[in-house]
């Protein structure tokens, strides 16, 4: 059986937001005593990495390259 680690290919929400998440972190939880995943979008994950790399989070999945808008040709 063929398994990808890539969790963010299909559509995954963001845990705040709602929107497309672009990076997947991870970090053990003594107090869940398992693994405690977080989807967040480009913007939260920005907004929360300072944050989550203090508790210990690491980075499973980063897709934010996708998030570079491609620059759709002006019809003229
Ligand atoms: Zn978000």
């Amino acid at each position: 059986m063929e398994t990808t680690e890539s969790e963010l290919e299909t559509f995954t929400p963001c845990d705040r937001c709602g929107h497309r998440a672009y990076v997947l972190v991870e970090a053990y939880s003594h107090k869940f005593c398992q693994d405690l995943r977080i989807a967040l979008c480009g913007h939260h994950y920005r907004t929360f990495e300072r944050q989550l790399t203090r508790q210990g989070f690491d980075v499973v999945e980063d897709r934010r390259e996708e998030l570079v808008p491609k620059r759709e040709a002006v019809a003229a």
